[in-house]
């Protein structure tokens, strides 16, 4: 399917791995050029060479953290004008509920929530103007469901997916969509680094906890980073402009509900 979006110029966060890399592989793979952010120069400028010999699309990298002011400035500076605009960034720690303080909470809130809304309140107004624009926030099957061990992660993304709801009702007349991408468990370092941290607890090995993990996925495996950026390179693409204000869950039917 021709997505429609070859020649527009996309921002995609947090993107040298992972879930990011795929929604940055996908829309270079439509025609689209990127900028690429991570705080990693040395993986993030790997990442865009490969995107760049392998697809022809012009990418530009910024190496910083995105969840501070000085790297939002940075990110924001180079993507001016940008047409699409993918939110990502790392995911707070696991850990109890009673151990989690104001400080911790702030920094979640910063990463999760309020990052994310800073690039929406850059960047969208330029779309706005020009009539079209596409915004995808890359959140978690936890707005969902609740994760007990990643509560700080459950509470941040929440106050963003509330924030999305409306303001995605507000811009959508000027043919901006804003929509959310809700990642179960993917074969990432950060899946990766959970299972450590469970089998750790556990007393058994990352493998034993992993394949525990899995057994519970009605797919019976974890998503790939190709099958997430399809997904998020289409949200991004002509073809969903009618598409406004959604959380598009994908985890392998992981998430027992009927809706
Ligand atoms: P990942 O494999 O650890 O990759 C994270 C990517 O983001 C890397 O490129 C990393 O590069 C970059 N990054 C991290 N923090 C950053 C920051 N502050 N500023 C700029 N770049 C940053 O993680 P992932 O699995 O793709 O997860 C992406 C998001 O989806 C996270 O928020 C995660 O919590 C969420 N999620 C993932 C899953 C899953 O199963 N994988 C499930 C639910 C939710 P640098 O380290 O060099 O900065």
């Amino acid at each position: 399917m021709d997505l429609g979006i070859r020649g527009k110029r996309a921002l995609v966060c947090a993107s040298s791995k992972g879930l990011g890399l795929g929604c940055a592989e996908a829309l270079a793979e439509a025609g689209v050029d990127l900028v690429m952010n991570a705080r990693g120069a040395e993986a993030l400028e790997a990442a865009a060479e490969d995107l760049r010999r392998r697809f022809g699309v012009s990418v530009q990298t910024v190496a910083a953290d995105v969840t501070t002011p000085e790297g939002q400035a940075a990110v924001i500076a180079a993507a001016e004008g940008v047409d699409i605009l993918v939110n990502n960034a790392g995911g707070p720690p696991p850990g109890m509920w009673s151990d989690w303080e104001r400080d911790d909470f702030i920094a979640a809130l910063d990463a999760n929530m309020l990052t994310p809304i800073a690039l929406i309140k850059a960047l969208v107004p330029p779309m706005i103007e020009r009539g079209w624009g596409r915004v995808v926030n890359i959140t978690s099957q936890s707005v969902k469901a609740p994760i007990a061990v990643l509560g700080l992660s459950n509470s941040a993304r929440a106050g963003l997916t509330g924030y999305v709801a409306g303001t995605a009702r507000q811009v959508a007349q000027y043919g901006v969509t804003i929509n959310n991408l809700l990642p179960g468990s993917h074969d990432t370092d950060r899946i990766a680094a959970l299972d450590a941290g469970t089998a750790k607890a556990a007393g058994i090995s990352p493998e034993e906890a992993r394949a525990a993990r899995q057994a519970g996925i009605p797919a019976g495996r974890d998503g790939t980073r190709q099958e997430f950026g399809a997904t998020c390179a289409f949200m991004c693409s002509q073809h969903a402009g009618f598409m406004v204000g959604q959380n598009i869950l994908l985890d392998g039917g992981n998430v027992n509900a009927t809706l």
